[in-house]
């Protein structure tokens, strides 16, 4: 059971104090408080684990300072949706906005190899208009004795580049606590120019101590890829760890699932889940089309199979696109086949375009049958 309390009525209040001593005199009610910014003002929602079946509805809905309450099944508590839940679908980070009825694309390098990729690359994003980025600085490898990226060498000319070229948000994969420390200090140092979207890798996906710690913090969103060998219900289970412990700005990313049947491709595109996971719950779903296509391969079409795979989920109603570029892909030291060449960026960001704009009249066409939630 979850009571969103009123705006503005925080752990200090009386009315809280109240319905705290009330729980505590309930056996087998823990109580979780998690803090949601809101539109306009800060939202405390508490979250009742345990035997919750013996409260009713109705007497919890009674207590002053209770905006509402929700009875949520056991699956997703916090990330899930749930009968009569209203509770926010978006975020803002750095200005931006993140939602499951907006497009956020961050294209950008797999790994940042030099200074100059990096500014090559962000350059022409703000010649199209872009804010935000993908850049590895922390690259997991299949081997050990591959380029394990430039790690925290690198992030003083990335800040320093973002704030030059106006980037407000880069995803950056992290693969360990201390990354986060790292990132933390180095942009503390640079002066905040930028954010940072904190991104578990698909082989972190069932990382648990590192979920709990990246959930800890409020600091930064997360970007969560969807565990490429793992059922869609372990990897959303695994995204409801990082909001079980406070952080519920959470991006969950579908990047192709490991398995010979989708050769020629890296992996089996997988955006029909696109629609199935804004479903099940509130988190914002996001495409990487890279990854799961890997390869530079046009069809008869003319078209490269990465924009393919790019527009199947936009059109099914993605949220956010994470897409390799790089200046020279075959001089990239991780995964140069799959990357987009810079000089095509402005023909990918029209299809996108195009996509979305077909997307959203389909959404008008069907709009009788659509679940409308506030906030969103
Ligand atoms: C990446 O996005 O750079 C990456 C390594 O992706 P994944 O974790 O999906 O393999
Ligand atoms: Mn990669």
């Amino acid at each position: 059971m979850i009571l969103i309390l009123k705006p503005n009525i925080g752990v200090d209040s009386k009315e809280f104090q109240r319905i705290e001593r009330f729980l505590k005199n309930q056996q087998n009610i823990e109580i979780r408080v998690h803090k949601v910014q809101g539109a306009a003002q800060l939202l405390t929602e508490v979250y009742l684990i345990g035997n919750t079946a013996a409260l009713s509805l109705e007497e919890m809905r009674s207590f002053p300072g209770v905006d509402h309450v929700v009875r949520v099944s056991e699956e997703y508590r916090v990330l899930g949706r749930h009968k009569g839940d209203n509770r926010q679908n978006h975020f803002t980070y750095q200005g931006v906005r993140f939602g499951q009825d907006n497009l956020n694309i961050f294209a950008g390098l797999c790994a940042v190899d030099s200074r100059e990729s990096v500014e090559t690359m962000m350059r022409a994003l703000r010649e199209n208009g872009q804010v935000c980025t993908r850049l590895g600085a922390y690259k997991p490898r299949t081997s050990p004795y591959s380029f394990q990226g430039h790690g925290k060498t690198c992030l003083p000319y990335v800040f320093e580049l973002a704030g030059k070229y106006g980037i407000k948000v880069i995803a950056m994969e992290i693969t360990h606590e201390s990354h986060l420390e790292e990132i933390r200090e180095c942009l503390e140092k640079a002066g905040n120019p930028t954010g940072v979207m904190l991104q578990i890798g698909t082989r972190n996906t069932q990382n648990f101590e590192l979920l709990k710690i990246v959930g800890r913090q409020q600091e930064f969103p997360v970007l969560l890829k969807r565990g490429f060998g793992i059922t869609l219900d372990e990897s959303l289970h695994a995204a409801e760890y990082l909001a079980s412990e406070g952080n519920q700005k959470v991006i969950f990313a579908l990047r192709g699932m490991k398995t010979n049947i989708g050769d020629p491709h890296r992996n089996m595109v997988d955006f029909a889940h696109v629609p199935v996971v804004k479903r099940i719950t509130r988190m914002p779903v996001c495409i990487d089309p890279s990854h799961s296509v890997g390869i530079r391969a046009r069809s008869s079409d003319g078209i490269l199979d990465v924009l393919h795979a790019a527009a199947q989920g936009v059109i099914a109603g993605a949220n956010m696109i994470l897409i390799d570029f790089h200046p020279t892909p075959s001089r990239a030291l991780v995964d140069g086949p799959q990357a987009l060449r810079i000089e095509e960026l402005p023909a990918f960001l029209e299809d996108i375009n195009i996509v979305r704009t077909a997307y959203e009249r389909r959404t008008e066409l069907h709009k009788d049958y659509g679940v409308t939630s506030a906030g969103s």
